[in-house]
């Protein structure tokens, strides 16, 4: 007997009971081990929706002018200190930063999920990291920075050296073969996704994200902004992939979910925030921009708790404010689909398949 499967606008006619055990079969960790890239019948629908809407936001940075930037960075009356060394710690930290996240997708999580759906988006994700990387280089030579000044600042500023350490640590438990049919082990593994998802991406990336943005919105580093501004709707995307990713892993494998090991969860978290706050306080050594170092710092705290919330994990300042309501215009949780309207990259005007709507995300 047949059975029809539709996936966006296609169709495919697949032998019954053979597609059912195919899905039978299909898990986040522990499912059929196989090389060839069995799609269908697909078990994880919000993997292949969330591959195609990644797909339709891609974007090259050589796409984005760096004129303006560049002659702002030379002039010697346009910028204060302040607001260079934000633009030197934002190319210093992410430089490495996007590497070690791309390096744990393909090398860790992409090496322990089955089913081939993870496996596709988790790819997508990887090379996204790449985009973010390249366009970091291209930063890097507009402006006509020393690429080892960059390095060297992320091995010798000791705010950022220990948000590498914090996540590194827990991806470099995984890097073998990992009997994940162990309790401590799937924990371990969700744990890596929590880090990398909610911590790093979700919250981590939040302080010179803000601070960028704000330069942009008062018209400075409209380059840089504009790519920051791309990096930041792919990460949105991250953030929700590797959320689905943790809670099906979870609802999958319950005898984790203890409440321990929630509370596990969040002090890791506030490791995370408490990290945060310390990189804030480098970057934003003098109150510039109009924005106060506690300013970001509260808006941390609210970002965090968000993170924690949308994988039910209770936040740690329950009624914290986001103090920065412009910033949520750009950037917030349920408005970051949708800031690109006006400018629709010539990627996806000639992608064939049509776009998932943002309300589905
Ligand atoms: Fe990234
Ligand atoms: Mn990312």
């Amino acid at each position: 007997m047949d059975k029809t499967f539709e996936i966006g606008s296609k169709q495919f006619v697949l032998d019954k009971d053979k597609a059912e055990e195919a899905f039978a079969a299909k898990s986040v960790i522990n499912g059929r081990q196989t090389e060839a890239f069995n799609l269908l019948p697909l078990k994880y629908q919000w993997a292949y929706e969330l591959y195609r809407t990644m797909k339709a936001n891609h974007w090259e940075p050589e796409d984005i002018a760096m004129g303006k930037d560049i002659e702002q960075w030379q002039s010697d009356n346009q910028l204060t200190d302040a607001e260079r060394w934000i633009i030197r710690m934002g190319i210093g930290y992410f430089s490495a930063a996007e590497g070690i996240v791309g390096d744990n997708i393909l090398h860790v999580i992409r090496e322990l999920v089955t089913a081939p759906e993870l496996k596709l988006v988790l790819g997508r994700h990887a090379h996204e990291e790449n985009i973010h990387a390249d366009s970091l280089l291209y930063m890097i030579s507009s402006l006509g920075i020393n690429p080892h000044e960059c390095e060297a600042m992320f091995e010798q500023i000791p705010t950022i050296k220990r948000k590498n350490e914090f996540v590194t640590r827990v991806s470099h438990a995984l890097r073998r073969d990992v009997d994940l049919t162990i309790a401590e082990n799937k924990k371990l593994l969700a744990k890596d996704i929590f880090v990398f998802g909610q911590c790093m991406e979700g919250t981590q990336f939040y302080g010179l994200f803000g601070m960028i943005l704000s330069l942009y919105r008062q018209n400075k580093f409209t380059g840089i902004g504009q790519m920051f501004r791309y990096t930041l709707r792919d990460e949105s995307n991250h953030i929700e992939l590797l959320r689905n990713l943790f809670m099906d892993l979870i609802e999958e494998n319950q005898e984790i979910w203890t409440e321990d090991f929630r509370e596990e969860l969040r002090e890791t978290m506030r490791e995370a925030v408490a990290l945060e706050k310390e990189f804030i306080e480098d970057c934003l050594p003098v109150n510039s921009l109009g924005l106060s170092c506690e300013d970001f710092i509260r808006y941390i705290d609210y970002i965090a708790d968000r993170r924690l919330e949308g994988v039910g994990l209770s936040p740690l300042n329950p009624g914290v404010e986001n103090p920065f309501p412009w910033l949520a215009e750009m950037m917030d949780i349920s408005k970051e689909q949708n800031f690109f309207e006006g400018r629709v990259t010539e990627y996806q005007k000639t992608s064939a398949l049509e776009v998932v709507s943002d309300d589905e995300l």
